[in-house]
């Protein structure tokens, strides 16, 4: 790992040598920064304007590879929370919500241009206020955002032949709370959808991560959507706490942990709001003594190290069949030796930053827990920096289904593995979570693939393959999980009446 502030990770926690060539080293390729110009300071984005917050506070967010603070951006209080209501039911009753489909189409086309237009500049912005490696914001967010803004346009004007009857009505207006995991895609899953079928909406992008959020604000008052058609309101859970709680809001979407869903779940019961939720996951890729294990051993790191693991659907739980689990085990931990952890806007970096100091303890304590209950840890040698929050990716062997690190998500790159003998074996140990949002398969077999994906309880079930998206496949979960179908036919559904 390149930089001149690497420490390694004590040799006793991270396994074996590199051994003869371990000091061949790839020249830094970082992404330049300054595509990107950030503001000292972010107001609230209110009636189609960006103004300061009633509330009079601000917080900081930080880059979290070199903890340095980026900008200072909002807190938006009940006030401002108000006020960002009665812009979107404005704009509801009197512009977005009476405007022809074919019509919403033209802005939505004009904001998936635009993002396709400064996709690096989102990019960058977006690896430095999360952490996430910049091939993956580069390769993966920006495209899918841009996608999901396509696709919906595209069923703007089409919504009469959806199969909700021939005039379909939107909700109303919507709140929108979102993760830190995938800032702006996020974004884009709720607001493309919400605003196709000509909901108005309020949303309140996470914490850590508010700045791709607010520059999607710049596009959108860019592209001219009617003022209050979207309003973006940062701030911390109190500001989704109070979103949720309004009385003008109609529709909850809410990505993020099973915990604040439950919390929101309670607090609009009573009340007519529609709800969909999309809660966290400890998701089964389950590899078969029949898989070709090469490329199951790039699924399988593309399911738990993709992100840092900061993905609902993440892959967290390995089953590898008994015949096979040791040469899997092999190749994988072999495979992780090559992966490059440090500057996220370094485009050889495979491994970014922990997106917080929080996570970062979070992840560091379900670890410790994994080692005192027994499983057998592993990571490669892997220099981390000395600021910023890191994390080397992690491997549990001899990973019973009590082990917490079995049950709990982690949201971070850490994999337990389990063993398993037959079909059967692995239906009941995947299935054995309370969760139920994604699952792997990998096999040479069609028909173990049908019958394996009719079985497991998964929203989504991946065959040889893993965190594939589109903007027209629905994704969503069982259980504690959540409810609800974000992308797709499946996906306007939430934002109709039906
Ligand atoms: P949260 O569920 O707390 O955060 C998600 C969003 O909800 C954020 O915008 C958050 O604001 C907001 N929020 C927090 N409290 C409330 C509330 N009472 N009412 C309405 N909105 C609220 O996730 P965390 O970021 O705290 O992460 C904690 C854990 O959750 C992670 O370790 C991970 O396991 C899991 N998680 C799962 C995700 C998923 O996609 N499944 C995504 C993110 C986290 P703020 O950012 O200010 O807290």
């Amino acid at each position: 790992m390149g930089g001149e502030s690497a420490s390694p990770v004590a040799a006793g926690e991270t396994g074996r040598d590199l051994g003869a060539g371990a000091d061949w080293e790839y020249a830094p390729a970082p992404e330049s920064r300054d595509i990107v110009s950030i503001q000292s300071e972010y107001g609230l984005f209110v009636d189609g304007d960006f103004v300061a917050p009633r509330s009079g506070e601000h917080f900081a967010t930080v880059n979290p590879a070199s903890e340095e603070p980026l900008a200072s951006v909002a807190q938006a209080g009940q006030d401002d929370v108000d006020l960002a209501v009665a812009s979107a039911r404005r704009a509801y009753e009197r512009t977005w919500g009476t405007m022809p489909g074919r019509e919403r189409a033209k802005y939505l086309y004009r904001i998936a241009r635009a993002i396709q237009e400064r996709a690096r500049e989102f990019a960058v912005l977006e690896s430095l206020d999360n952490g996430k490696p910049i091939k993956e914001s580069r390769d993966v967010d920006v495209p899918l955002a841009a996608a999901h803004f396509f696709y919906h346009a595209g069923w703007a004007d089409k919504l009469g032949y959806a199969g909700f009857g021939p005039d379909p009505r939107p909700i109303g207006v919507a709140g929108q709370v979102i993760p830190w995991n995938f800032p702006l895609l996020m974004a884009a899953w709720k607001l493309a959808p919400a605003l196709a079928t000509g909901n108005t909406c309020v949303l309140k992008p996470a914490e850590t991560t508010p700045l791709s959020a607010l520059l999607l604000a710049q596009v959108i008052a860019e592209a001219g959507l009617p003022p209050g058609t979207v309003n973006i309101v940062t701030g911390d859970g109190r500001t989704g706490r109070d979103l949720v709680a309004h009385p003008g809001v109609d529709k909850i979407a809410f990505t993020g942990s099973t915990e604040v869903g439950k919390q929101i779940q309670r607090a609009i019961a009573g009340t007519g709001k529609r709800l969909t939720l999309e809660l966290g996951g400890k998701a089964a890729n389950i590899v078969f003594d029949d898989a070709p294990v090469d490329q199951a051993v790039e699924g399988i790191v593309n399911g738990i190290f993709f992100n840092q693991g900061h993905v609902c659907c993440a892959g967290s739980r390995l089953l590898a069949q008994e015949s096979i689990a040791d040469t899997l085990l092999d190749r994988l931990k072999a495979r992780l030796e090559t992966l490059r952890l440090g500057d996220p806007l370094d485009k050889n970096t495979d491994i970014g930053a922990i997106n917080s100091r929080e996570q970062l303890d979070k992840i560091t304590s379900l670890a410790a827990a994994g080692e005192a209950e027994g499983g057998e840890r592993w990571s490669p040698v892997c220099p981390l920096p000395a600021r910023g929050y890191w994390f080397p990716p992690t491997v549990f062997s001899g990973v019973s289904q009590s082990h917490r690190i079995a049950r709990e998500e982690i949201f971070g790159p850490v994999l337990a593995v389990l063993t398993f003998r037959t079909p059967e074996e692995a239906v009941a140990k995947a299935n054995n979570t309370p969760y139920g949002l994604s699952a792997g398969v990998w096999t040479e077999k069609g028909s173990r693939i049908l019958s394996m994906a009719q079985r497991l309880r998964a929203g989504v079930v991946w065959a040889n393959t893993y965190n594939r998206f589109d903007p027209a496949s629905p994704f969503g979960g069982y259980q504690e999980s959540g409810f609800g179908r974000e992308g797709g036919r499946a996906g306007l559904a939430a934002y109709l009446h039906g």
